[in-house]
């Protein structure tokens, strides 16, 4: 029995006064495909930057690939972990941004090179090579001496996903990544992770509003309200056969 990737345990965020996330527990297993859907202001992006260590939790644990995300063990004791610890975490993960978040003073090939030369010591030759795959695969190669100004919003985003598949993380994770898109350009960004979950067996989690997207593409669906989960089943279940009210009234304004 293969042991989940991610699991989160009673994991709750709060800023303030308010609770984003409340106890929330839910295993993803190697190689899933899980789309995040519900309300805005429900919790979906910050689970996926909590994951990316972009926030701390409240309380809760999270485990990747079978070690603490925010902890260390130490002899029996488990120890808030310090930067080496989640620097290692983070090289399992990469994540994909609604507004891209290149340099913009870079061209295309160096944002896709400066995070494995900075921060995992890549020869730089190797990096360069190994960019330019990348870039092939998102249909960007031509693109490589360009700057990000120069580009549409749908290449910035191939752009931004080919950045994150440089560290070849097990896990990516998908923020919302046509929301900003003018509706012509969304296809292409999504061909893209079409291609990524056929030809790669890499676990991804998405949060989308693209409904018929995640019907395709998920394995399985996490409806959230008030950073709970309400329902989650396979997409079918979920779009065509809801159980909860809370989730028939979302579709019906979504869909
Ligand atoms: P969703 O992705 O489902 O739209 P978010 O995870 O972005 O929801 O946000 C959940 C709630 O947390 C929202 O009410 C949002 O305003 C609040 N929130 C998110 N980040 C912060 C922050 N850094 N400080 C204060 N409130 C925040």
């Amino acid at each position: 029995m293969p042991q989940p990737i991610i699991q989160l345990e009673g994991v709750t965020k709060r800023f303030g006064e308010l609770t984003v996330l409340d106890e929330l527990s839910f295993d993803v297993m190697p190689g899933e495909k899980l789309a995040l859907i519900g309300p805005s202001g429900s919790g979906k992006t910050t689970i996926l930057r909590v994951l990316m260590t972009l926030e701390t939790l409240t309380a809760g644990h999270i485990k990747v690939d079978g070690d603490y995300l925010f902890h260390m063990k130490k002899q029996d004791a488990l120890i808030p972990a310090d930067e080496r610890h989640l620097q290692k975490m983070r090289a399992n993960i990469g994540m994909v941004f609604q507004h891209f978040n290149l340099f913009p003073h870079k061209c295309v090939c160096d944002n896709v090179t400066l995070a494995p030369v900075l921060t995992q010591g890549a020869n730089p030759q190797a990096a360069k090579k190994r960019a330019m795959e990348l870039l092939e695969m998102v249909g960007m190669a031509e693109k490589a001496k360009s700057m990000p100004s120069q580009l549409s919003g749908g290449q910035k985003q191939r752009v931004a996903i080919a950045r994150a598949l440089a560290l070849n993380p097990k896990i990516m994770l998908f923020d919302e990544v046509t929301s900003a898109l003018d509706p012509e350009l969304v296809e292409e960004v999504l061909n893209v992770m079409r291609m990524l979950g056929r030809e790669t067996d890499m676990t991804m989690l998405l949060v989308t509003h693209e409904m018929s997207f995640a019907h395709d593409f998920a394995d399985r669906v996490l409806f959230f309200d008030k950073g709970r989960i309400v329902e989650s089943g396979p997409p079918d279940e979920i779009f065509t056969n809801p159980k909860e009210e809370r989730t028939k009234a979302f579709l019906r304004k979504v869909v």
